[in-house]
């Protein structure tokens, strides 16, 4: 009798065991078929003694498996990372392994299709048409539909070919393979500095074997170049290579980069994707036939055959931070991966986050440096304009003395962006008679103005409302007013400013596709903007040679708040940002508009001196036993119901293991303290580096219970306060 533990996908349930029926066949990771109740449910077999099951059932008990898919079983590797990041996480295994299997389509196997190709005969007496069909089709072998748009015929007149002999019909899998990348194909000549680290990761690569290292090069470097180096190893050695993205809005310009060095596009995966592109790349990643994957994060969890090498571009990007269903950071589980594979990982980036240097400090990660833009380009230098100092108008935003830049670059035919991070015309809106101000309904925050739409909009929960004529208090008509500057109102400010000037507003409001952002780099490119306004979707990855100015509309933005990383995400935003400028022959100019010039944070940009900038930080970290040098973990406790919520918080704080290396802040109300209409709790738990803080929740949450309208979510490794 043979049984098998199976990690049914069900986040509700533990592992479950079934009988394995007489001639089925399964190992750990087979994907199966597995009843439940009058269900059923796709389930991964397991190491039982990888994951212990609370239910034994006697063998007599147990239920036949119904089936196993036509898959390559989850290697183990994965099962590996799986179980890491449920355990790290505090997640459910199932919701962990379901990433892994992100597309059931794919699950069902190879799908056939008749396809025809001509087969060398010619049928005598040939009609004018079908002898152009003949020959306009020649070798090409598609679906009948296909081959008549080729041929110029109708589909009628392809058929009659293959009735005459002249076409054969051949099974083909619908998910055909995809062009392989050529490491030959545009090899580019390289700098010294870039020479000497593309040839330590390239013996990284060939020796298959897991090493993480840190690539901190200044923006404009060609680390990408530099890391495609890496890719082309991993290609002629026959192993695949995954390439992680914090945007989608990025994988548009990545894909033409690519395409140039390596002849070919990789597969692409990230949301957007249709059914069968899902399907199609899931498959040949699992088969090992897709070499290059660039995706979002969720394409860590990908059952990539035989990966060779993980890249994380702009790795310091807190995006790659997953904030609802399972809390995991991309970074962080990108070289665990890594680990578990056996293959390198390389995490880019010219702005590295502090946790990522303390590990390049303790030696466990290697650091490659490149100090210099690749070329002619130098690093643009950085102005403070302060606020109080040098005013804009009355009613404006934009100081003088950046308005003066503006022209100049304008004069000279060069490209501007003004980055403010800010959606929308206005932050808030209130009522100038009675001071009423819009809420969201669902949400503690404001809704912000849009006129672009004409509508009022929650960016938490994404409410929207029509801007009302009179004020829903008092009923004055004609009295609401904007209060502060959002990237429409720049916008507005600067077409009053330049009327000649194109300018062009880019958030996620106006790119929210891959075509949508390989529109803007085309008309960037065609010069059919001349001044972009936009949000944090513009300031990395993009390279505008003729982009020569940046202003900063206003950088002390990103330390509102004051969590413990807003200095460190103030310096890598406006270094990045700046970066943008300046990256081809002309010289770049930064501007930033600051109400405390004397922050360090701001000297730190103005002086260029990143490590004294750096430095300062860690040591700070270090003094509050902040991460990496202790730990937080957020625990969450939200419902509709007030009561529901305070009195579990209360009763989750009340538990609270009492341990010396570890301290329980709260509960209090969320700084959100309204979120889609639930009402919300914090409990914020600092430890010791050295407590297994996890095992601790894990031990404290499982003895308390609380109403199902109640939701508890641990957020290990918090990166939002909120
Ligand atoms: P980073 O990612 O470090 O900001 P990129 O990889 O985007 O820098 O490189 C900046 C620009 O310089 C790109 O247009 C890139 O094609 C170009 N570049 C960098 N290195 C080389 C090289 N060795 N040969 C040709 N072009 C290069
Ligand atoms: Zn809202």
């Amino acid at each position: 009798m043979s049984r098998a533990r199976v990690l049914v996908m069900n986040s509700a349930l533990g592992p479950l065991d079934y009988r394995v029926p007489h001639g089925m066949v399964v190992e750990p990771g087979s994907v199966v078929v597995a009843p439940l109740g009058p269900r059923q449910l796709l389930g991964i077999v397991w190491e039982p003694e990888r994951m212990p099951s609370d239910a034994e059932v006697g063998d007599n008990r147990l239920r036949n498996l119904m089936g196993v898919l036509p898959v390559p079983p989850l290697a183990d590797p994965l099962r590996r990372l799986i179980e890491w990041t449920a355990d790290y996480y505090l997640a459910p295994p199932a919701a962990v392994a379901r990433m892994a299997l992100a597309s059931t389509s794919a699950l069902e196997g190879a799908k056939l299709v008749t396809e025809y190709r001509a087969t060398g005969e010619v049928p005598p007496r040939l009609t004018p048409q079908r002898e152009q069909a003949l020959e306009r089709i020649g070798i090409h072998q598609g679906l009948i539909r296909e081959l008549a748009t080729i041929g110029g015929v109708s589909d009628a007149v392809v058929r009659g070919l293959v009735k005459a002999g002249a076409f054969e019909a051949v099974e083909v899998d619908i998910d055909a393979p995809f062009p392989l990348p050529d490491p030959a194909h545009g090899v580019p000549a390289l700098s010294a500095d870039q020479r000497a680290a593309a040839a330590a990761l390239v013996r990284d690569v060939e020796a298959e074997a897991f090493q993480p290292t840190l690539l901190d090069g200044v923006t404009g470097s060609g680390k990408t170049e530099v890391y495609f180096e890496a890719i082309a190893a991993a290609i002629r050695a026959g192993k695949q290579s995954l390439v992680l993205l914090p945007e989608i809005a990025l994988t548009e310009p990545f894909l033409k980069r690519f395409a140039a060095r390596f002849g070919c596009a990789p597969v692409a995966w990230h949301s957007g994707l249709r059914q069968s592109q899902r399907r199609r790349a899931w498959r040949q990643i699992a088969e090992g036939q897709a070499l290059v994957t660039v995706g979002a994060r969720s394409s860590l969890f990908l059952p990539y055959r035989d990966l060779g090498l993980i890249v994380v571009d702009e790795a310091h990007e807190t995006s790659f931070k997953q904030e609802e269903g399972v809390h995991y950071h991309a970074r962080d589980v990108a070289v665990m991966r890594g680990k578990f594979e056996g293959c390198p990982v390389i995490l880019a980036s010219a702005t590295p986050a502090i946790e990522t240097r303390q590990q390049v400090a303790n030696g466990r990660y290697a650091e490659l440096k490149l100090p210099g833009r690749w070329g002619a380009a130098e690093m643009p230098a950085i102005q403070p304009i302060d606020l109080i100092a040098e005013p804009p108008e009355r009613g404006r935003w934009i100081a003088p003395r950046l308005v003066t830049a503006i022209e100049e670059t304008l004069e000279r035919k060069e490209q501007v962006l003004l980055f403010l991070n800010r959606r929308g015309y206005a932050p808030l809106t209130l009522c100038r008679t009675c001071g009423h101000r819009f809420q969201c309904p669902n949400c503690t925050s404001w809704m912000v103005e849009h006129r672009l739409t004409r509508r009022l909009a929650c960016h938490h929960c994404g409410h929207v409302e029509p801007i009302p004529r009179a004020c829903p208090e008092c009923g004055a008509e004609n009295t609401l007013v904007p209060v502060g500057p959002g990237v429409e109102r720049i916008a507005d400010e600067v077409k009053l400013l330049f009327p000649e000037a194109k300018v062009a507003v880019v958030t996620s409001d106006t790119i929210w596709s891959p075509a949508k952002a390989a529109e803007f780099v085309a008309r960037m490119e065609a010069h059919d903007i001349d001044i972009i306004v936009g949000t944090q979707l513009v300031t990395k990855g993009y390279h505008f040679p003729n982009l020569t100015l940046v202003g900063v509309i206003d950088a002390d933005l990103g330390l509102e708040g004051g969590d413990l990383r807003a200095s460190e995400r103030t310096f890598q935003q406006i270094m990045q940002v700046a970066g943008r400028a300046g990256r081809g022959a002309k010289p770049g100019h930064v501007y930033l508009q600051t109400h405390s010039p004397n922050a360090a944070v701001m000297r730190a940009l103005v002086t260029g001196d990143a490590d004294a900038f750096y430095a300062a930080e860690t040591e700070s970290r270090r003094e509050a036993g902040a991460p990496p040098f202790g730990r937080f973990a957020a625990i969450v406790v939200s419902s509709e119901d007030l009561n529901a919520a305070q009195d579990t918080a209360k009763a989750i704080g009340r538990a609270a293991p009492e341990i010396e290396a570890m301290h329980v802040y709260g509960p209090a109300p969320a700084p959100l303290a309204m979120l889609r209409g639930r009402h919300r709790f914090r409990l914020l738990v600092h430890a010791r580096r050295a407590l297994d803080v996890q095992d601790v929740i894990r031990d404290w949450l499982g003895r308390l219970d609380w109403p199902s309208k109640v939701r508890v979510v641990v957020d290990v490794d918090p990166y939002s306060f909120l």
